[in-house]
């Protein structure tokens, strides 16, 4: 019998209208498990319509009762996160311990979102002309749209969720249709946490449902976290129709590697960047750009880590899990084939693997590709897969410009015990997140998580202090209270006395 993961409409599970499904896998066997339903546009506008429904009652809900449902669901989410971490491994096929750490870095969003009483403070300016008063409001926005990646199918909704239902909206999540299931629980969770029905809306789908969230005009706001294509597509759609958008996109992740760094370090830190997750991470290092001087000790320091890396099913203890779709498998393989044509050296070639696990899974092991030029789609292609390419250079001042010169500005890193040349990097680099000596520097939950170049659109990133600002508007108060003396008539501009 065939399982079927349904919408979340108004509090319950929801079937939707629309016949189309998808079939939704266990990559580490191969095997359809589910059919994902695909929502219409009707669909689509009954979660937005139930969004609508329930704002002016959450919108006006006490701080304090938003606070309370925030801090229940954190206490369940965590105490039941083991079961989350089953889903994301059985849908997805990241072990279980990144899928524990994919878990842990929603969470930190979660907490900072219990903080709102604090963050939707506003600004008082007192007595601005006699007797008046200026003051600024932060309001919640209405019913905002969240449109997700398969590669983080918690931790994305995560990033804007918990500040968007803090900050008194109402949401509709359009999950990736790949790993669906992790939606629906957190859905589920929000409701024992009390959350009022509507107040959190799911919707799976396709482009129909993503452009029916796009087009409606009720829908506030979209915030969008996927491919470079579909980003910009979303960030131009979604403005055309009025909409506030924030859209993250793709990546290509460069970690420079001076001649004066510790290479355990790096060793270490290029080889859990490059393969956690199978390399579908948007923060993964894809590219290793090593000075001349120590590439050779470096490749081989990687090379030797790589030996004892585990390949297979993310519940066996493994380091690496599958991809996650055959084809997206065979398009990674590719790239080994073409690294050749390309005259550049292949290390490690992880196809065909030795695997703990079923052999329908979608493997591929790590792959280590040397002397990767620059002009190959290798070096400039999101692989988005266990591809560690290796650049040789022979500077800073080289390697610092092929970083600034790629398409992608998400993320980037440089190790060495030199801080005047980490201070340089950190002001020089045309990236928008950057480790010195961390490979992959996801800023904490406070602070705002955002690309720059093609890895963004818009101008707000995702949580901390500009998740606060996209989920809501700021309403400037000027006010004055009964006064003996009263100005008269006057048809001029108001001026200050
Ligand atoms: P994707 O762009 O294929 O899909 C993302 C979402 O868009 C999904 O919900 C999908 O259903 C929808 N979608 C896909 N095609 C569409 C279309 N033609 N029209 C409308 N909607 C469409 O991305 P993905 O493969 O799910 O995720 C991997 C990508 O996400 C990588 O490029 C990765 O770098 C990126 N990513 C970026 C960040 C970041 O913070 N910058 C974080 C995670 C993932």
């Amino acid at each position: 019998m065939t399982t079927y993961i349904n919408h979340f409409i108004g509090g319950s599970a929801a079937e939707g209208d629309s016949s189309r499904t998808a079939p939704v896998f266990n990559p580490a066997t191969g095997v359809v498990e589910k059919e994902v339903r695909l929502g219409s546009v009707a669909d689509v506008d009954s979660a937005v319509q139930a969004a609508a429904a329930a704002f002016p009652a959450w919108s006006d809900a006490s701080l304090s009762k938003r606070q309370a449902v925030l801090f229940n669901f954190r206490e369940l989410l965590n105490s039941r996160k083991g079961e989350l971490a089953e889903i994301l491994t059985s849908e997805h096929g990241k072990v279980l311990s990144d899928a524990g750490g994919e878990i842990a870095r929603g969470l930190e969003v979660v907490d900072f979102a219990t903080g709102i009483p604090h963050l939707l403070k506003g600004e008082y300016s007192e007595n601005v002309s006699t007797g008046v008063d200026v003051y600024t409001l932060k309001q919640a926005l209405g019913v905002v749209g969240i449109i997700s990646p398969f590669n983080f199918p918690a931790m994305v909704p995560l990033w804007f969720f918990p500040i968007a239902i803090a900050a008194g909206n109402t949401v509709v999540l359009k999950p990736s249709e790949k790993d669906p299931s992790a939606a629906i629980w957190m859905a589920e969770l929000l409701t024992e946490a009390g959350l009022p029905d509507g107040v959190f809306n799911v919707v799976h789908g396709d482009k129909e449902a993503v452009d029916a969230l796009l087009e409606h005009p009720v829908v506030q706001s979209i915030s969008f976290v996927g491919s470079t294509p579909i980003a910009r597509y979303i960030y131009e759609t979604a403005a055309h129709h009025g909409k506030r958008v924030q859209a993250l996109g793709g990546a290509k992740n460069h970690m420079l590697v001076l001649p004066d760094a510790d290479l355990d370090l790096a060793a270490d830190a290029a080889v859990n960047a490059g393969f956690g997750s199978a390399g579908e991470r948007c923060m993964a290092i894809s590219v290793l750009l090593a000075v001349d001087t120590i590439a050779d000790d470096l490749v081989a320091r990687i090379t030797e880590r790589m030996s004892s890396l585990k390949t297979g099913d993310g519940r066996r203890g493994c380091d690496m899990g599958p991809l996650i779709t055959e084809v997206h498998r065979d398009k990674v393989a590719s790239y080994v084939d073409v690294a050749t044509a390309d005259g550049a050296t292949v290390v490690v070639d992880g196809r065909n693997p030795e695997v703990d696990g079923d052999e329908g899974g979608f493997w591929f092991g790590p792959t280590l590709i040397d002397n990767v030029p620059t002009s190959s789609t290798v070096y400039s292609d999101e692989i988005f897969g266990p591809i560690l390419s290796v650049v040789r250079v022979s500077s800073y001042a080289e390697g610092l410009g092929i970083i600034n010169d790629s398409q992608y500005g998400n993320g980037t890193a440089i190790f060495t015990n030199d801080g005047g040349a980490a201070r340089r990097f950190q002001r020089e680099v045309t990236v928008g997140m950057v480790g010195i000596n961390v490979p992959i520097p996801v800023p904490v939950a406070y602070h705002s998580f955002g690309g720059w170049k093609n890895s963004m659109f818009g101008d707000a990133k995702a949580y901390g202090p500009h998740g606060v600002e996209f989920f809501t508007r700021e309403k400037a108060v000027t006010s004055r209270w009964l006064d003996p003396s009263h100005g008269g008539i006057n048809l001029g501009f108001p001026e200050h006395d």
